[in-house]
């Protein structure tokens, strides 16, 4: 079976987020610093009609990694081929993938936290050297076979940085942390994709709805989406603030963008006090399991200080009392 995943429209919402995906510096929104550098880099690998360097995306889910791996593709002129780490089972899969790839190609690997370190030991020669080391047979038979790769980018996404073991991260010339949105990016955001959604959002309503989304593009993309089918039964054509304010009272999604799931780990974490509850028994207290409560969940509460890890656990903090109604100081005696 061929591994690689194309960009392709699986399902509706794929396809839905697709469409709105930008494909230049200029319509992707925030992440400056970023931005600022790959132009730089992008720019002086052009000069010296090079290939660019690998680089390594890490942050949350849903701020706009694989939108810039397609990007840096565009700018450069290549092709991106895209695939996940959990789909390279085998090493003859990275094999299959690697020398299918054309000159100056950008390869993304989603994920990529997850590979296995068989598979990394494969990838390291390719990073590095541009080279497939292939051993056929085992024991004191065994024999490597070299194959020359042609010079290839490879984009690393992951939303869990610390898993990733040293010597792959170092083999990556550039890495960058996105950072989660301010409210009036991701208003330009919503406000730009209601135009392709052809509808246009008034400004407070964009905010309205950023405000309610987690810092997070994706998160705003599919409430504008929610939104835009409120206005739309309605026969209208702007969004106004008064519609998006029912349609996100109404998806149950409140002023601070916490949904049902969040209220429910705040309320746990509160109701034990200040005692620290490990992962896996929030996870099944809330019936998910322990990668969506790390990946999803947890970013934005830590970020925003709602949370505090610790080594034994996590703990509510006194933001997070306050917006529940609670009593932040009785906790405190009760200990
Ligand atoms: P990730 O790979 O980090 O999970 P994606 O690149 O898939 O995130 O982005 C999720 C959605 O948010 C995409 O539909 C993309 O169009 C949109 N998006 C992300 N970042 C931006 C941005 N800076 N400007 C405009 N749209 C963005």
């Amino acid at each position: 079976m061929d591994r690689i995943v194309e960009i392709e429209k699986f399902s509706l919402d794929e396809s839905y987020e697709n469409s709105l995906r930008p494909s230049n510096f200029d319509s992707y929104i925030g992440q400056e610093k970023i931005k600022k550098n790959l132009n730089i880099f992008i720019s002086a690998a052009k000069k010296r009609a090079e290939c660019l360097d690998h680089i390594l995306f890490s942050g949350p889910a849903g701020l706009g990694k694989t939108t810039l791996a397609n990007i840096i593709a565009c700018e450069m002129g290549t092709n991106i081929k895209t695939t996940a780490a959990p789909m390279i089972e085998k090493s003859g899969d990275l094999a299959a993938i690697l020398t299918n790839l054309n000159e100056k190609d950008v390869l993304f690997i989603d994920e990529i936290h997850r590979l296995s370190p068989a598979i990394e030991e494969v990838l390291y020669p390719a990073m590095e050297d541009f080279r497939l080391d292939i051993i056929i047979g085992s024991g004191p038979a065994a024999q490597t076979i070299k194959i020359d790769l042609p010079q290839f980018t490879l984009i690393g996404a992951t939303t869990r940085a610390g898993m990733l073991s040293n010597p792959l991260r170092d083999r990556f010339g550039m890495q960058f942390r996105l950072e989660f949105y301010k409210d009036s990016e991701l208003a330009l955001i919503i406000q730009k994709a209601a135009v392709k959604l052809h509808k246009n959002c008034d400004e407070k309503a964009a905010l309205e709805i950023a405000k309610r989304s987690r810092s997070t593009p994706r998160i705003a993309l599919r409430l504008l989406k929610r939104v835009r089918d409120f206005a739309e039964v309605n026969d209208e054509n702007i969004i106004s603030e008064k519609r998006a304010i029912e349609a996100l009272n109404s998806l149950g999604v409140n002023e601070l963008g916490f949904d049902a799931m969040d209220l429910k780990y705040l309320e746990l974490l509160t109701a034990s006090k200040q005692r620290p509850i490990g992962l896996a028994s929030i996870a099944a207290a809330l019936s998910e399991d322990e990668n969506t409560v790390e990946e999803v969940i947890e970013p934005y509460l830590l970020a925003n200080g709602y949370i505090k890890r610790t080594a034994k656990g996590r703990i509510a903090s006194e933001k997070s009392y306050r917006i529940l109604n609670l009593n932040y100081e009785r906790t405190l005696f009760d200990e």
